[in-house]
């Protein structure tokens, strides 16, 4: 497809398929025009199918200490979402695979790889890819992706494919890896689910300054072959001097958290 502005591409769409009661264009949290068509109640159906594939396709770990440790940072953080941000209740998997990989779902959908656990050498640096991915789902990315593929094959093609939960499906809600069709995130998209999720885990009392050595970590695990991860989600170095420049803007709000008792000890 030729790269048309958002505003545009979200004008056309609306157009396109007005007839859908649910079409809207929206501000991301970060101020950017977003295409969001489906509720998100049809978001949630959606992510949970997807949840429940990945949970029969992969295997689960079952080290119950990891499972507890992995929820543990995942709680904090989940219980820091403001009313309209997310699910109420998140359901947290660790899978046994060794890639250094996670994802959140819409619908409250956490999982992690046992692979990741190599990488984020602490709670505060799991807290980081666990911020970053809840954020996706806090900043409707699945939503805007699904809605831009849906608007640009007028509809037909991807009501076929969200019947069946198909690989393509799979890919636009963000876990495209697990299922072999690479999808990433734009730019754009990364960008804001590093700084809101930056934000969400210095809520939640995580510190945020581990941000950089974790993909740091996640870039010198990568080698020649960049793990699941970072191939998904590109450009380690802009990442970290983006974080960088944030971090001083957060630490207040990591600091009044550890004031008012949020302390997590996950290990
Ligand atoms: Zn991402």
């Amino acid at each position: 497809m030729v790269p048309v502005p958002a505003l545009s591409r979200c004008l056309v769409a609306v157009g396109l398929v007005a007839a859908l009661a649910a079409t809207a264009c929206i501000t991301s949290p970060m101020g950017r025009q977003q295409l969001v068509l489906f509720p998100e109640s049809e978001m949630a159906t959606m992510g949970a199918a997807a949840f429940d594939k990945l949970k029969t396709d992969l295997p689960t770990s079952r080290d119950a200490a990891r499972q507890r440790y992995v929820r543990c940072v995942a709680d904090a953080i989940t219980a820091q979402l403001r009313p309209g941000e997310g699910a109420r209740s998140w359901e947290v998997t660790v899978f046994e695979d060794a890639s250094a990989n996670a994802f959140a779902l819409p619908g409250g959908k956490i999982g992690v790889h046992t692979g990741l656990l190599q990488v984020a050498r602490d709670q505060h640096q799991l807290a980081t890819v666990i911020g970053h991915e809840v954020a996706h789902v806090v900043a409707r990315h699945s939503n805007e992706r699904v809605s831009n593929q849906f608007a640009a094959q007028t509809g037909l093609q991807l009501a076929g494919s969200i019947a069946g939960g198909s690989p393509q499906l799979m890919g636009l809600l963000g876990v495209g890896a697990q299922v072999g069709v690479l999808l990433p995130f734009d730019r754009a998209q990364e960008s804001e689910a590093d700084l809101l999720g930056l934000d969400l885990m210095a809520r939640a009392g995580f510190d945020p300054r581990q941000s950089v050595p974790l993909w740091r970590n996640m870039e010198k695990a990568g080698g020649g072959a960049p793990p699941e991860f970072l191939s998904t989600h590109p450009s380690a170095g802009r990442r970290i001097q983006e974080l960088s420049q944030r971090i001083p803007r957060v630490l207040p709000v990591y600091e009044s958290a550890r004031a008012a008792g949020r302390r997590p000890a996950c290990s």
